[in-house]
């Protein structure tokens, strides 16, 4: 498989489920509807003030037509008026000349007159007594029928106003009005008396007057109603419509709406125009803006350098594998700590260093087809999952054996070996356990000596715990005085006189002493180291300020030589106590010269310009490199205990001639630890070792007992 090919893919859906990038497209969508609610809303306005407007001028022109009619009755009301309250017509009725006078008074005058174009005279009991039509004989009762009779039988009583209605006269239609014919304004009302008619004609003439008079164009008199036009019905006394004044509505509103129509669709299209451009703006933004997202998500997930996830990335991926099946998937995670990387970047340089770290992911990946996803964790530190049913340990079997052999990168041949620590996914177990688990078999693989493969077990953490704890009482009793120094004398091989003490820090516990061993590297894990070093520091100024002669010596984790602050932070202490420098011996391990070589030296440097030994502590028991004696100026060599408990053979009394030789040759004198036999002082001595430490010498004892050492430096001399 390609190392791509296991590289977790990003699911679409996942941006899909993220309500956050549903925001920008709703805004959008949102923007789009109340615009085009907002559009719809102007229309909607725009057309309901045309019909209003439409309504308003219609109910107006109604009134008009109304007006103008009510305007016609009126005068002839008038007219009625002014001509039956009459006594010389009351007196001339009774006459017998009565047709004469009626002709010269009302017949004659009807032929062309304004008010009026008929007068009809008739009895109380409704019969014609005389009766002129536009200057003609006109029988009133057989024209307009008993419409009229009836009429003109309630016009009897007199002091009443005019009755007016409406008829049909033979193609038209007329106006009539009837009243009691009296001869003074106030007579007895209890009386009957003669009926006078008047009658207008309804004449086109007169319908155009009032057009322009009412301002009502093309008003018409129709027979029936007209459906499109607006109308008023002349009405019978019985209330029968007879005829219509009809005129058409000026749909002013309407005229209105149609001019700026025109306007409001430009400015409609402009507008869904706008909208368009910016939602398609806003799509596009959308497209680049999800590009961007997933190509960034991408980018956050997967290691530039390898090409594999990156730490966050395979989080996710196991967190989206293991979601199938909180059961247990079976899933085996690995993980793998390179060794002797650091060194190859150092040597090599960076670009090696990164070509290296190319390979070992093509190797990885295909060191085994049964491979989910690999991941660099970054620095040296690589996983991968295997697929369940697989035996873990023969994948991690397989992944060691690939990183076995010697990488060839840049033109350089390049070895590296691996750790690897591995734990299996099982039920009810998340993520971040999983990895838990993976990394405390890799701790396990690492403690276990390098170049294997570790499975997980419960036991690790129950050391973990132990471990835990014990690094929690260590801090107590840093913090309560509950450590104390032992001082070792280191006597002259020459006299046997005691020339310096090398300072052991000692932790007893209410159930025994915890060795050194096992404290040290807990404080340095733990980070107490600095607090211990201090300690001990101080502990041994003082012990050597009232033992003039005596310098001391004093171990120094590579932790606090490497810290920026550490050169400062001793000169500063010896100021402070006014000790003198040169009586002050520490002890380094070679590793640290190997691992962090700049820094070792800056507070080597540094230290020695104000007087300060150092001595190369357990020479022979690490590397034992020349290149480190010769690189690094050290005042003292020494020689592991390990060297000195190998004189009992030919060849161990050979290496250790060697190396005292090498140190002298390089004019560095040298201790021999570990010292416990005569015969061992003997060969040493011969042999042109300096100084020597032991329990032969004397083992370390606190502060208050070393000046009552029952000494054997005597037989030293
Ligand atoms: P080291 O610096 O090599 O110290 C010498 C060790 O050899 C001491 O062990 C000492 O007790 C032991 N020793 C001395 N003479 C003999 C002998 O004749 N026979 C045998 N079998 N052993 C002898 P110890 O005290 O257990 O310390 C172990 C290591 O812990 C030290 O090795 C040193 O690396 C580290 N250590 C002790 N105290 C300190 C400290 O204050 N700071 C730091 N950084 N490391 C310390
Ligand atoms: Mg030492
Ligand atoms: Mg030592």
């Amino acid at each position: 498989m390609s190392r791509l090919g296991i590289i977790l893919k990003l699911a679409p859906e996942e941006y899909v489920r993220d309500w956050r990038n549903w925001i920008a497209p709703a805004a959008i969508a949102g923007t789009l509807i109340v615009s085009l609610f907002l559009a719809v809303i102007v229309v909607l306005i725009l057309e309901a003030m045309g019909d209003k407007a439409n309504e308003i001028d219609d109910s107006r022109a109604m009134s008009a037509a109304q007006t103008a009619v009510m305007s016609i009755r009126r005068r002839l009301s008038g007219t009625l008026e002014d001509n039956a309250v009459w006594h010389e017509a009351v007196v001339a009725l009774q006459s017998d000349n009565r047709k004469e006078w009626m002709w010269a008074n009302w017949g004659s005058t009807s032929a062309d007159y304004q008010l009026y174009d008929g007068v009809v005279v008739t009895d109380q009991d409704g019969r014609l007594l005389g009766g002129y039509l536009k200057g003609q004989e006109f029988d009133a009762v057989a024209a307009l029928g008993d419409a009229f009779v009836k009429q003109v039988l309630s016009a009897t009583v007199p002091n009443q106003p005019a009755i007016i209605n409406v008829f049909r006269l033979h193609d038209g239609i007329a106006i009539a009005g009837s009243r009691a014919l009296q001869p003074e304004r106030n007579v007895p009302s209890d009386g009957r008396f003669n009926v006078l008619t008047m009658i207008k004609l309804v004449t086109p003439e007169m319908i155009d007057s009032v057009a322009s008079n009412y301002f009502l164009p093309d008003l018409r008199l129709a027979p029936v109603k007209p459906t499109d036009q607006l109308s008023l019905p002349l009405t019978a006394s019985d209330g029968q419509p007879l005829a219509y004044l009809t005129w058409p509505g000026r749909n002013l509103g309407t005229r209105l709406y149609n001019e700026v129509r025109p306007a409001l669709t430009g400015a409609l299209v402009a507008l869904g125009i706008l909208l368009a451009t910016a939602a398609f703006a806003g799509y596009a933004e959308l497209l680049s803006l999800r590009r961007f997202a997933t190509a960034a998500d991408r980018e956050a997930t997967r290691d530039p350098l390898s090409g594999l996830l990156n730490r966050k990335g395979m989080i996710r991926a196991l967190q989206a594998r293991l979601d199938q099946d909180d059961g247990g998937t079976g899933l085996t995670l690995h993980l793998i700590d390179l060794d002797g990387f650091k060194a190859i970047n150092d040597t090599w340089g960076h670009l090696v260093g990164d070509e290296l770290i190319g390979a070992v992911a093509d190797r990885l990946v295909a060191c085994h087809p049964r491979l989910e996803f690999a991941a660099r964790f970054g620095g040296d530190e690589f996983a991968f999952a295997s697929k369940p049913g697989t035996d873990p340990n023969e994948v991690a079997t397989a992944a060691l054996r690939a990183l076995k052999a010697p990488f060839n990168v840049a033109g350089h041949t390049c070895e590296v070996g691996a750790s690897i620590g591995y734990a299996t996914h099982v039920r009810n177990m998340d993520t971040f356990e999983l990895i838990r688990r993976a990394d405390m078999a890799l701790y396990g693989a690492k403690a276990a000596g390098r170049g294997r493969s570790l499975a997980y077990s419960s036991d690790m953490d129950r050391d973990r715990e132990a471990t835990a704890e014990l690094e929690e009482q260590l801090r107590e009793a840093l913090d309560h005085d509950g450590l104390t120094v032992a001082f070792q004398p280191v006597v002259s091989a020459g006299d046997g006189s005691v020339v310096s003490v090398e300072a052991l820090a000692r932790w007893n516990m209410s159930h025994g002493p915890v060795s050194p061993d096992v404290f040290i590297p807990l404080a340095e894990k733990s980070g107490l180291i600095f607090q211990l070093g201090d300690m001990v520091l101080e502990r041994s100024i003082r012990f050597a300020e009232n033992r003039a002669g005596i310098d001391v010596a004093v171990n120094v984790s590579p932790l606090q030589l490497c810290a920026p602050d550490f050169a400062d932070g001793v000169a500063a202490l010896l100021e402070r106590e006014k000790f003198d420098p040169r009586r002050l011996i520490l002890e380094v391990t070679e590793g640290v010269l190997f691992e962090s070589p700049v820094q070792a030296r800056r507070a080597i440097d540094a230290l020695r310009a104000i007087g300060i030994r150092f001595a190369l502590d357990d020479f022979g028991a690490g590397y034992a490199s020349i290149g480190t004696l010769r690189h690094f100026t050290f005042d003292r060599l020494k020689l592991d205990r390990s060297l000195v408990q190998a004189l009992e053979s030919e060849r161990g009394r050979a290496v250790l001639n060697a190396t005292v030789s090498l140190a002298e040759a390089l004019g560095i004198p040298v201790i021999a630890e570990g010292v416990e036999t005569a015969e061992q002082v003997a060969n040493l001595r011969q042999m042109g070792c300096q100084f020597m430490q032991g329990y032969y010498f004397g083992k370390p004892v606190a502060a208050a007992d070393f000046d009552s050492l029952p000494g054997r430096m005597a037989r030293a001399g």
